[in-house]
Parts: C-alpha cells; structure tokens; sequence
C-alpha cells in the first residue's frame, strides 16, 4: 500500500511517500508565509506523488479538527477553519486524514524512533513555535481535540508578544526566533562583536546562531544555553502534570541535539520537586529528525485505508 504523508510547519514543508510501511521517498521545501495553506500543502503532494497513492495524511501545526478535516487556526499559517481534508481529497482522487503535525510526529516516533517500548511519552517540538503531544499508555492523547499545545502556556505576566496575540507564551522564549532575537539584540548593541562578525552576511536563524555556538564562539553559546535552559523549565512544568517515562524533543531547533538539550536536562533534573529522590523523565532527540511529522501523517493515512 502506498501513502503520502505531508506535514506543514511555520516554514517548511515536508512531504514523504510510504510504500508499506516503509520511507521511499522525502521532500523537504520552504514556503513563504505569503502562501496559502492549502496551495501548499497541494504542491507538496504533487511534489511526490507518484499516481498510485491511496490515501493521504496532512499534518498541521496548529488546531487540527481530524473528525471533519478542519483546520481551525494556526498561529503560523495563513487561514481559519479551512476545509483541508475536503479541499485536499477532492483535489487528488482519495482518502484524506489530517491531524495536529506533532500529533503525528509522536506516532511515527513510537512506531519507528527514539519512543519505541515506552507508553507515557510527550513530544515538544522546538522549531518556529512549540508543537506538543502526549501519548497516554500508548495512545495518543488529543483532549477535545486541541491537547497539548503548550507552547502556548503563559510563562510571564507581560512578556514579548507571541505569533497566537497573546504575551509572554513559553516558546516567545523558547524557539527558533525566540533564539534569533536573543541574537539580534547582541548584535545590534554590539556590531564588532563576534557573533555579529560569524553572522554577516547570513539569515540570523535560531539554527544559524547554535552553528556559531557549536563552533565555539562564547557569546553565541551563552544564548543557546537560555533557550535550552527555557526548554528545561517548561519541561520540568510538564513532567509534575505527567510524569513520563520519556520526553522526545524535535522540530528544527529542538533536533540539532545536545547544545540545546544538555542545559535542558539539567534545569530539568534540578526543577523537579522530589529532587535526587526520583529519576528525571529521560530526555531524547526525535530520532525521524524534521519529517517525523510527515511519516506519522503517512502511517495515519495508511490506518484509514486499512479502515
Ligand atoms: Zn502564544
């Protein structure tokens, strides 16, 4: 059996096709904001398409109704209560099923990554905001349908202005641009600065500034390690509603490893109340990397057509 998983970030899409279970082919494209939504994700399906897909799975970051194919809102992408699932169906000839992009991202990690064996699993994906989901004895958790969008849980009274309206939401300090605007200011308030000198020139993106880091420039490590360390509390916060077993952080940001997550494990082993008397959730890197997302849209579409 053939499906096409298509998973639709802030910025990037991704498009796999799954043949039998199986990764054959991947695709990775930017899109522009000035894009709409469901152009996008049509073009990333005839990207890859090969004609003989039966079914199609769309992964979205943002709210996701998976009962009718709804997408209500998303903070980064362009539209509101768009008819994907209906638009993206008739459009192509089969089945569509779409749900939450971390939702899927988590599904395709238990079936063939980093969470295979565990049952009480959260997934954070750091990127261009803060994606989540929960997997509850081997379920996925949905809630009503909008479960785990904690990047949205306000972490200060009056903090900087987030993508949803609202301020001081957990990933305005926490992500790609939370990191590229800790870079900016350093910048701006120093042009002679190192870290100005290693990013002229270059897009300053979250991933742009731990490539600076990693290659061992003081300043530009300072500031991997507050948005590490703000990873770190959110997942302690987590971790007393939860108590995984495992976290798995993905997304762009989240997957580059160990300079983000190091100081993350540590502010988290050292928030949790208890303290040295329990064993911190363990900490891992999505092992599907970026397209976890668009793999797990795939293997949900392969699930409708299996009925
Ligand atoms: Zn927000």
């Amino acid at each position: 059996m053939e499906t096409i998983g298509i998973d639709l970030g802030g910025s990037k899409l991704y498009a796999v096709r799954l043949v039998d279970g199986e990764v054959v082919d991947s695709q990775r494209t930017v899109v522009g904001r000035s894009v709409a939504t469901i152009d996008a994700i049509a073009s990333g399906v005839t990207e890859i398409a090969q004609g003989d897909e039966s079914a199609i799975g769309v992964g979205l970051a943002g709210l996701v109704r998976s009962n009718d194919g709804i997408l209500v809102w998303g903070p980064h992408l362009s539209g509101t209560h768009l008819g994907v699932g209906p638009d993206i169906s008739q459009r192509f000839g089969v089945p569509v099923v779409i749900d939450n992009d971390a939702n899927a991202a988590l599904l395709a990690e238990m079936r063939l990554g980093v969470a295979i064996g565990y049952r009480n699993v959260l997934l954070v994906t750091l990127g261009t905001g803060i994606g989540g989901a929960i997997a509850i004895e081997g379920e996925i958790y949905r809630g009503g349908g909008f479960a785990g969008e904690w990047g949205h849980v306000r972490v200060e009274d009056s903090g900087l202005l987030c993508d949803c309206g609202k301020r001081g939401c957990w990933e305005t300090r926490a992500s790609g641009p939370a990191l590229a605007r800790l870079a900016r200011e350093v910048i701006d308030a120093n042009p002679d600065s190192s870290l100005a000198r290693a990013l002229d020139g270059v897009a300053v993106t979250g991933e742009a500034v731990v490539g600076v880091a990693d290659s061992g420039d003081e300043t530009a490590r300072a500031l991997v390690t507050e948005v590490g360390r703000s990873l770190g509390q959110g997942l302690a916060d987590l971790s007393a509603i939860f108590d995984p077993d495992l976290i798995v952080v993905g997304g762009g940001l989240g997957s580059i490893g160990e300079s983000i997550i190091g100081p993350a494990r540590r502010v988290l082993a050292d928030s949790l109340h208890g303290g040295n008397l329990r064993v911190p959730p363990t900490v891992q890197v999505a092992m599907l990397g970026q397209a976890a997302g668009a793999v797990g849209a795939a293997m949900l579409a392969e699930g409708i057509t299996n009925g």
